[in-house]
């Protein structure tokens, strides 16, 4: 089995082979830090969490960089807004975005170049693109000459025909009709100077273009290991047109290598089946979230039940239902935590060599087989989330009926635990309160150990201390063949530690 994507270049799903493997550059656009990032990005950036996360599980090395968009037409004009310095207007959202990423459980990239601190890359950029005579100097900025790039639209598919040459746009957002010459680099303007946003450059004093800077900075980032090609880049839909398209303009201009091998790119979300507009109060940050106490796994299981090339709905139900299947998650593994718990006792009781049978070799569930074996493949198959989620379920649902016979062995229950974790590790949605009953899970297997080690010692005054101990915090043992099993009673929560 092997990982197929689909590559908004060629339009096909396609083996995903990376260039030098085990390795896979990943760059992924980041926030523009101009204001709060909304769900819609975020549901992005929970794409590109996921891709990662498979890629990681599957043994690949990933190198993730995602860039912080800190100065452009957006950022210029918030800050002027607020009349405040760039810098000053864009630290905070930097900030928040972190802490949103860290809300939603998203895997810290591992580089995030900032573009205000990568000026230099990008003036070399720029200047080797005059040199080869596909940018030119116009009266406001250095533009790029799409007509001198032959291979220019072949990611958006843009008809040579609607080209505009010679015309020129300065603006770093704009729609496929226009699709004409665009900025690297502007002038700096009185407004510019005053946010502290020029900078000096040998063709004239000002600042990047927005599709300039991912380019400089993927470029720069990736030269560590000697090559000009990312395996995968990857953003919403909307960006590819114009700055993706421009991004490989730029790059492969100077490079004359293939910007990236594989272009991956994410559907909208919507609200209630509209589009999220800050002008309607259609619009929601994940901060709205998090002070709406929306479980962050709910938000992330809500995502991925829908596969990322498809529109996502966002809606009260939809996320209510997203968090009843999360609950059903949480309490599935503390059932089999307990189960396993007692298989942990009995591999202890074995280990102490007290002259115990061996514990017998047993065959592999069918269950816990069919969850490793269909959640790979669904994942494998362009990141079928909705299917990985369904082989989930099915799952939980077969293993309840096990654990509901009572004919499970220990160490059965512990390879279902195993699994199951190791996807969990993926998609990562078991409920956040979980974290609170995983430190409690600790401290009741420290407990648990050390009374057995009591009991093995005859100190059966040390044993029966813990025994109360644990039982005051609502855990009741039962001492049986297999070693010993606990159970949380009911209304008592693992909380006091
Ligand atoms: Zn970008």
């Amino acid at each position: 089995m092997s990982l197929r994507l689909y590559n908004t270049l060629t339009r096909r799903v396609e083996p995903f082979v990376p260039l030098e493997p085990p390795r896979v550059t990943l760059y992924t656009c980041g926030p523009t830090v101009y204001n709060y990032a909304h769900i819609g990005n975020f549901r992005t950036f929970l794409f590109e969490d996921l891709l990662r996360r498979h890629l990681e599980a599957q043994g690949f090395d990933v190198l993730h960089i995602m860039n912080l968009t800190d100065v452009d037409d957006r950022t210029i004009k918030a800050a002027a807004a607020a009349g405040v310095p760039l810098a000053q207007h864009t630290e905070p959202f930097v900030r928040a975005f972190f802490e949103d990423r860290d809300y939603l459980r998203i895997r810290p990239a591992h580089v995030y170049p900032r573009a205000t601190e990568c000026i230099a890359p990008m003036v070399e950029l720029v200047s080797r693109l005059l040199e080869r005579g596909l940018a030119y100097r116009g009266e406001d900025g250095v533009y790029f000459a799409i007509g001198k790039f032959p291979t220019y639209g072949c990611l958006s598919r843009v008809e040579r025909r609607e080209l505009q040459t010679g015309a020129r746009v300065a603006s770093d957002e704009y729609a496929k009709e226009d699709a004409r010459d665009f900025a690297l680099w502007k002038f700096a303007d009185p407004t510019d100077e005053q946010a502290g946003a020029a900078w000096d450059a040998p063709f004239g004093r000002g600042r990047p273009g927005w599709h300039l800077e991912c380019s400089a900075m993927a470029l720069q980032e990736i030269r560590r290991f000697g090559v000009q090609t990312l395996d995968i880049h990857a953003g919403a839909v909307d960006l590819i047109f114009p700055h993706h398209e421009n991004e490989i303009a730029q790059s492969e201009g100077v490079t004359g290598q293939p910007f990236a091998r594989f272009w991956l790119h994410g559907e909208f979300l919507q609200i209630q089946g509209t589009k999220m507009s800050k002008r309607t109060g259609n619009f929601l940050t994940a901060r709205d979230l998090k002070e709406e106490g929306v479980d962050p796994a709910a938000f992330r299981m809500l995502v991925f039940s829908t596969h990322y090339r498809q529109q996502l709905n966002y809606t009260d139900e939809a996320l209510e239902a997203a968090a009843e299947g999360v609950r059903r998650l949480g309490e599935f593994r503390d059932r089999l935590v307990e189960a396993a718990g007692a298989a942990e006792a009995a591999r202890g009781a074995d280990a102490g060599g007290d002259g115990l049978p061996p514990l017998p070799i047993l065959p592999p569930l069918p269950p816990v087989e069919e969850l490793r074996r269909s959640f790979t493949a669904a994942m494998e198959d362009d990141l079928n989330a909705p299917q990985a989620l369904g082989a989930v379920f099915t799952f939980v649902r077969a293993m309840n009926r096990e654990l509901d016979g009572g004919s499970l062995a220990p160490v059965q229950r512990g390879a279902a635990l195993a699994v199951f974790d190791r996807v969990m590790a993926v998609l990562d949605v078991l409920p956040a309160v979980a974290e609170m009953d995983a430190e409690f899970r600790a401290w009741v297997e420290t407990h648990l150990r050390e009374r057995e080690a009591a009991r093995k010692a005859r100190d059966f005054a040390r044993a029966d201390a813990l025994r109360t101990e644990l039982l005051a915090r609502g855990v009741e043992l039962e001492d049986g063949p297999g070693g010993t099993r606990w159970r949380k009673r009911r209304g008592m929560e693992g909380g006091g530690l």
